[in-house]
């Protein structure tokens, strides 16, 4: 075998290498690259319901047999799946075209959701990311609000609402940092940040579904370099306070902490009101008083 055979084969190799990430890394990596939006809860959900292919779009429907046909009822051109809702029908694609709009030349080139959701996170910036997903979730809702009530929103207002919502998100929360066995820290800060020293990390959050009367609750605990070492997902029924849904999120990641044995670890939510709640030394004795005190206790111990 000649020497430039040789380089020729390594060449090769290395580019499959590179191109072989596993579809398990793949999920962990967005799975990370999700729940470290600077968004509320239920955005965090609607990109991980779009990504795994679980919006109510009619092309799911229709394998449900819940609808008779795909096709979408926006542009009734083509059948509706999550990469056409949220990105190539005309009912999605006027709202990328505005001129502020940060990836209104990108060209259709995306097989599904995922492919043009690794674009939009390698390539727009956090804040510019978090506007994105905004903008997504309003152009589900002006679809759903044109299927259900027979409304279309303008592309103008879509933007609008979707920012302004984000916005008053980003000045009500303040990102608290909160170490068990260590007092309480708090400080303000963006996008998942590594813990200090050699730290594992946990993060939760709570979304609550009001017309199915539930909350669902995520916790996800990275080791300090950020690879992921516990993702856990649940979910509550008769439940509909956000307050309440925080804080069981929050107990039930205590829980965890102590049955897995994490004597010392940082733990991070972004439910200012309930984490106030908890840091209280007076005795709560509000209706929801009793789980904020039995929470208080876990935290003690
Ligand atoms: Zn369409």
């Amino acid at each position: 075998m000649t020497a430039a055979d040789g380089s020729a084969q390594s060449e090769e190799v290395c580019y499959e290498t590179r191109g072989s990430t596993s579809p398990e890394r793949k999920d962990a990596d967005q799975w990370k690259n999700v729940w470290a939006l600077e968004v509320p809860g239920g955005y965090k959900h609607f990109v991980w319901s779009a990504l795994n292919n679980a919006l109510p779009t009619r092309s799911n429907l229709l394998k449900k047999k819940v609808c008779e046909d795909p096709w979408c009822p926006s542009c009734k051109r083509e059948e509706e799946d999550v990469q056409h809702a949220l990105w190539c029908c005309p009912g999605a694609a006027d709202v990328w075209a505005v001129g502020w709009s940060p990836i209104r030349k990108w060209l259709n080139q995306f097989i599904d959701f995922s492919s043009l959701w690794e674009d939009l996170s390698n390539r727009l910036s956090p804040g510019c990311l978090v506007r994105v997903v905004a903008i997504i979730r309003g152009i589900w809702r002006r679809r759903n609000t044109f299927v259900f009530e027979d409304k279309f929103a303008s592309s103008s207002q879509v933007v609008k609402i979707a920012v302004v919502g984000l916005e008053e998100f980003q000045e009500a929360n303040v990102k608290v940092t909160r170490r068990l066995s260590k007092g309480v820290e708090r400080r303000e800060g963006r996008g998942w940040q590594k813990p200090l020293r050699a730290l594992c990390k946990l993060n939760f959050d709570a979304t609550v579904d009001v017309k199915n009367r539930r909350i669902g609750i995520g916790i996800i605990i990275r080791d300090c370099h950020g690879d992921v070492l516990v993702a856990v997902c649940l979910r509550k029924d008769n439940l509909v306070s956000p307050f309440i849904a925080e804080c069981f999120a929050l107990k039930i990641s205590i829980e965890l902490c102590l049955e897995m044995g994490f004597g010392s670890i940082m733990m991070e939510g972004d439910a200012k009101v309930m984490i106030e709640a908890m840091l209280s030394k007076e005795l709560d004795e509000s209706v929801h008083g009793q789980l904020i005190e039995d929470t208080k206790r876990l935290l003690a111990q």
